[in-house]
């Protein structure tokens, strides 16, 4: 089966700041370096090291590089359509203790074309995942299109926008949500009391609601599994989701169970927190087999 991944492509440029610029500030930064990012992207990277069959769609800037980096990682890149548009970019102020701020610049990402979307999919069969986040326009249109082709059609509702949820819940099977977001969709800390109210309202949905150093917990009709995950020396959280989404979903892709699944993400995801950076965190899945078996 197949994995079709409709998201965001960001070059981060990450300035390290010895404090966030003030108004009318300019300000020399103590370093600066530039990776390929946004939770897209990352996500497809993360699914291509664990061994799915990615195919990215998305828009990014013609001839950009990322589009040969994508590829050189595993990721089926036809799909990304090229634009006469800026790729997103993200200037990123991080300190040394480790806060930040961000400026985004969507870009090509909330440039995407119905067309383009819906020829992408045209050859999607049935039972294949079709994966979103929430920075790319069109995402209702590609989770109706999901659902026309009996896709299972899994959401991670990040950056979160309450009202595009609760439009969305009744197009998917899957939602993929961290705690902070739950909290914000839902109103409640109660985890519990969370996932009964979402349930109310979409009752064949699952859930997959991940809890930081805590672990993760999924939820569908027929069953309840969680993990607690791998206690780490964490150095960097940034693109831990990431890496768990793309796990759980190539395993889930892969006909392996829930409970596997959740598994093999969490190891992925905790070996991802002991290195620096996003995208380059990610490990392979050789790495998270040795260490799970070695834990
Ligand atoms: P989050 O988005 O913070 O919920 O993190 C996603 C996943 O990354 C969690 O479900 C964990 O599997 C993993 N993770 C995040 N932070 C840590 C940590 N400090 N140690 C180990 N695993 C972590």
């Amino acid at each position: 089966m197949a994995v079709y991944n409709f998201g965001s492509i960001n070059w981060d440029h990450v300035f390290t700041v010895p404090h966030l610029v003030r108004t009318g500030e300019t300000l020399s930064s103590l370093g600066y370096q530039v990776f390929l990012g946004g939770k897209g992207a990352n996500q497809s990277v993360a699914l291509a090291k664990a061994g799915a069959d990615v195919h990215h769609i998305g828009a990014l800037k013609q001839s950009d590089p990322a589009l040969e980096h994508l590829t050189s990682l595993g990721v089926c890149t036809s799909g990304i359509e090229q634009l006469d548009i800026a790729t997103g970019q993200a200037m990123i102020q991080v300190m040394p203790d480790g806060d930040n701020a961000i400026v985004l610049s969507p870009g090509a990402n909330h440039r995407n074309h119905l067309s383009w979307l819906e020829r992408q999919l045209a050859n999607a069969e049935s039972d294949d995942w079709l994966l979103l986040q929430n920075e790319t326009n069109l995402i209702e249109a590609a989770a109706n299109k999901g659902q026309q082709h009996s896709m299972k059609v899994a959401f991670n509702p990040a950056p979160m926008d309450k009202d595009k949820v609760h439009r969305l819940l009744s197009l998917l099977d899957l939602l993929i949500i961290n705690q902070i977001e739950l909290t914000d969709l839902t109103g409640t800390e109660d985890l519990e009391n969370a996932l009964q109210q979402l349930h109310h309202q979409a009752p064949s949905l699952a859930i997959l609601v991940t809890l930081g150093s805590r672990g993760a917990l999924y939820q569908s009709t027929t069953e309840r599994v969680s993990t607690q995950g791998f206690r780490v020396q964490a150095v960097d959280t940034t693109g831990a989701g990431d890496t768990f989404i793309g796990y759980f979903i190539a395993a889930l892709d892969n006909g392996l169970t829930p409970s596997t699944a959740l598994s093999q993400a969490s190891a992925a995801a905790a070996i991802s927190v002991t290195q620096h950076g996003a995208m380059d965190a990610i490990p392979n899945a050789d790495e998270v087999h040795y260490f799970m078996d070695n834990y």
